[in-house]
């Protein structure tokens, strides 16, 4: 296979980009001023392969641009920014990284709400300042045994829902259908799922339907007391309604991996004490990224082989 042609968009992980380096013939877009000049050069029409992941927009202009273009693999599970339409239309496969990296992002939404009712990151920089010395740390909030409102109960709103189980958190959800065998309470809309739970944690798909599915009613519905959770998608969250909801107490708490302009971060969110943010590393372990790396392989050899998609999207 080393004379197919990949493209890849950007660094993501070493691993990865080594292994396809050894398979097939790798450019990397980074070395080029911009994609046209990328596909103006010799090697434009010999790309069969996009790897891209979350920060790369594919719609028909990058599609158009590749001639030969039979295949995207997105170092992902989400595929919210690749044009699935137009690639149905243009017979373009799609594939994604789903399930290797389910455990790591309900980890880290776990992680982030014991962070923002325990003080985690306040009580790092308590310790390390010395205040400690002068007075104990203020009281916290207890997580255990709270009500926990999952947004998305696919295989990442599932795996957190069985985490917080653990603790004792009585889970509801809302997802675009029922699933009674779960036995958890079902909201059919996410307003009276959010004035019944303390902390909303938000793990669906990114699409249409679900842009700025937390407004300020759903922000005001889970109240003063509430913290949100966000390890789906940034724009999921109306983040002007977030920051204001923050500043002016009307809602208790956040924790957020995503943005809704990542890798750029409003400033106004940076002075927030209640608010814990990380940038966008929910998957990122070794272990995962790994994993991840090994299926976006899989996946292009499968294609090339003609064999079926390990994990196809289209
Ligand atoms: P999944 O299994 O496909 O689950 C997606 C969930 O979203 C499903 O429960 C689905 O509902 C729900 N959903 C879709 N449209 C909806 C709507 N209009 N209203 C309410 N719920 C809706 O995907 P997954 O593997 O769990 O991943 C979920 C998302 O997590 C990804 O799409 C990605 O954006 C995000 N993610 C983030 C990170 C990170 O690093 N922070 C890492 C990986 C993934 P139904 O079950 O009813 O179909």
């Amino acid at each position: 296979m080393e004379s197919i042609g990949i493209l890849m968009t950007k660094p993501m992980y070493s691993y990865l980009e080594q292994e396809l380096a050894n398979r097939f013939t790798l450019f990397r877009l980074w070395n080029y001023p911009s994609l046209r000049a990328f596909s103006e050069s010799p090697h434009g029409a010999s790309v069969r392969a996009l790897v891209v992941n979350t920060g790369f927009t594919v719609d028909a202009a990058v599609i158009n641009s590749l001639p030969k273009l039979e295949i995207i693999a997105t170092y992902s599970v989400g595929f919210d920014k690749i044009d699935i339409q137009e690639c149905r239309q243009s017979g373009i496969r799609v594939a994604n990284t789903p399930d290797v990296l389910t455990d790591d992002v309900a980890d880290h939404a776990v992680g982030l709400a014991l962070a923002v009712l325990r003080r985690i990151t306040q009580c790092d920089g308590y310790v390390r300042s010395g205040l400690w010395k002068r007075a104990d740390f203020p009281l916290t909030t207890k997580f255990s045994g709270k009500a926990i409102g999952i947004v998305g109960l696919g295989r990442i709103g599932s795996a957190i829902a069985k985490r917080v189980e653990a603790f004792g958190c009585k889970v509801s959800y809302h997802s675009r259908s029922e699933k009674p065998e779960t036995g958890y309470k079902y909201y059919p809309n996410i307003l009276a799922l959010a004035s019944n739970s303390e902390i909303l944690v938000i793990s669906c798909s990114l699409t249409k339907e679900t842009c700025h599915i937390v407004n300020r009613q759903v922000i005001d519905a889970l109240g003063l007391k509430g913290v949100l959770i966000n390890i789906g998608r940034g724009p999921h969250v109306d983040e002007a309604e977030l920051v204001a909801a923050l500043a002016e107490g009307r809602l208790g708490g956040a924790g957020l991996d995503v943005f809704e302009n990542e890798p750029e971060v409003r400033e106004e969110l940076f002075g927030l004490e209640n608010l814990v943010v990380t940038p966008h590393i929910g998957s990122d372990t070794v272990e995962t990224s790994t994993k991840m790396a090994d299926l976006v392989i899989s996946n292009l050899e499968a294609h090339f082989l003609g064999k079926p998609l390990l994990t196809p999207v289209i």
